[in-house]
């Protein structure tokens, strides 16, 4: 009886691939760096045959080195870098353009029109999501207008479009199958998060020809079967969905009211909001986590640009230290921050101030700042962005959220997690695993073909260490209006 779970993690950097065993532990991992291509400034594409080949080798290169058979593999789960772009044809095959990747800014003019003709409203009540170049739509059309012939091969059926995990099952199936899951759907703008149906209003706007759409099927069940050309064996496809929900769900915040946050080089919160769509008033994203059998969880989410990217900066820009884990020891060589505010609007501001044109700025240096003091704002500087996303989920939905489940990079560091329980006067709790993102796929993966059930999966998950609030309430006021009049006199800088 096979009992290993291929995970394949598609990243924007990089390709991996993990190997997990039926208990649902990491027995091996294989990674690729993969090339970045930026071809005008603000564009950021990917050679999506690249992306195929650097995946493939990980694979075969984890199970080699794991000493499994391909035979041993149980199922496959699939996550990857969400809302990125790949229009292939067809009958060969062939991309006829390189992937546009989700940070791409080409049709960013485009976007502002919409928003200027007032599609705002109409976008949010059936996508959830907020008008901009990010998500797939634009990206489509923008393919469909630019490259030669490829409106008229469109409207004859010739082409596909697919999100990284449409592209891959592409692949795997050796182009049989072609399916996205509601949770890569749900970022194309394209998709209807209320009747589970690509939106025909939304592809007459964008002109977008719906016989190019995948088929959208559940996060997990029996959804496709690799073709035996590729692995050598047929395996069951059994879990997809996008790295952030795939996060959620391996953090195994399954019930309405759980968060979790993601501590990269930027920061991703997500709230599970259960069966209720949420219309932010603070421009958060409402999307789907998942589906599961008849069952829909949705969940609202916020992002924070610059996080441990700002540790990264006074690591490589300031050369205040040689491993971003040092920033911890360095920042507690003072007791406080000296009254120093570090707002890393590096590149704008996001939620709740959508501002484009703040940018970085420090506040309260005296004769006596150190950088003990710089770096210390720098990591609280973070807390603080999080901490303005739980005050918008606050007010958006009916959800206290009372604890944070995090993982990511930066959720190595103590100072910083402390830091986050008692400004948001939360829990804060660090599993074990903080390999969420695969984690997740795989147990959607496991469920779909009935290896564990969701009682295994829900006390698979295992605390490494409970963060609890310990500042008094008049510091905590103090540092968060301190921070709040920093955001206010960065906004606007760039004008
Ligand atoms: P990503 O997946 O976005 O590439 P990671 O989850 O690997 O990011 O986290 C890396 C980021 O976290 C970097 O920006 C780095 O500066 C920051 N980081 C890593 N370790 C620490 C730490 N101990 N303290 C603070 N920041 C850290």
């Amino acid at each position: 009886m096979p009992k290993f779970i291929l995970a394949i993690d598609q990243g924007t950097t990089s390709s991996r691939s993990i190997i997990y065993d039926d208990t649902a532990s990491v027995v091996e991992t294989a990674q690729k760096e993969f090339r970045q291509i930026y071809p005008q400034l603000g564009w950021v594409e990917h050679d999506p045959e690249l992306i195929w080949k650097s995946q493939l080798e990980t694979v075969h290169s984890v199970i080699a080195s794991s000493g499994i058979s391909v035979l041993d593999i149980a199922a496959v789960g699939i996550t990857n870098q969400r809302e990125t772009t790949v229009v292939w044809n067809r009958k060969t095959g062939k991309p006829i353009y390189n992937a546009i990747v989700w940070q791409d800014r080409r049709t960013a003019k485009y976007c502002d029109e919409l928003t200027q003709k007032g599609y705002q409203d109409l976008i949010q009540n059936k996508t959830g999501l907020v008008i901009d170049a990010y998500f797939s739509a634009t990206k489509i059309k923008w393919v469909l207008d630019n490259v030669k012939g490829a409106r008229q091969q469109a409207e004859n059926g010739e082409l596909a479009f697919g999100t990284i995990d449409t592209w891959l099952i592409w692949k795997l199936t050796n182009g049989k199958t072609h399916i996205t899951d509601v949770s890569n759907a749900s970022r194309t703008m394209l998709y209807n998060i209320r009747t589970l149906k690509w939106d025909e209003e939304l592809l007459d706007l964008f002109e977008i020809p719906k016989s190019i759409l995948p088929e959208v099927v559940d996060s997990s069940g029996n959804l496709a079967m690799t073709d035996k050309s590729v692995l050598g064996v047929e395996i069951a496809i059994s879990g997809i969905a996008g790295d952030q929900q795939a996060a959620l769900f391996g953090q195994l915040c399954v019930k309405p009211g759980m968060a979790k946050s993601t501590y990269g080089t930027g920061c991703f919160l997500m709230l599970n909001t259960g069966n209720t769509i949420v219309k932010s008033n603070h421009k958060l994203l409402s999307t789907i986590g998942w589906k599961i059998g008849d069952e829909v969880s949705y969940a609202l989410e916020g992002s924070v640009f610059i996080g441990g990217a700002v540790i990264q900066w006074l690591r490589d820009e300031m050369e205040f230290f040689v491993e971003a884990s040092d920033s911890e020891a360095l920042a507690e060589a003072s007791s406080d921050n000296g009254g120093v505010y570090f707002v890393p609007a590096l590149t704008g501001l996001g939620a709740p101030h959508w501002d484009a044109n703040a940018r970085g700025s420090i506040f309260g240096i005296t004769r006596g700042t150190t950088k003990a003091h710089l770096t210390r704002a720098a990591l609280e500087s973070i807390c603080f962005q999080v901490n303005d996303l739980l005050k918008c989920m606050d007010q958006d939905t009916e959800l206290p959220i009372s604890t944070l489940r995090v993982d990511g990079g930066a959720a190595g560091n103590h100072l910083l997690l402390q830091f986050q329980s008692d400004i948001s006067g939360i829990k804060v709790h660090r599993p074990v695993t903080l390999e969420s993102t695969s984690l997740g796929v795989t147990f959607l993966a496991g469920l779909g073909i009935g290896l564990w059930d969701m009682d295994f999966i829900t006390n698979h998950w295992q605390m490494d260490e409970e963060f609890n609030p310990v500042q008094e309430k008049e510091v905590v006021a103090h540092l968060l209006s301190q921070w709040d009049e920093a955001v206010k006199r960065t906004i606007g800088w760039h004008e």
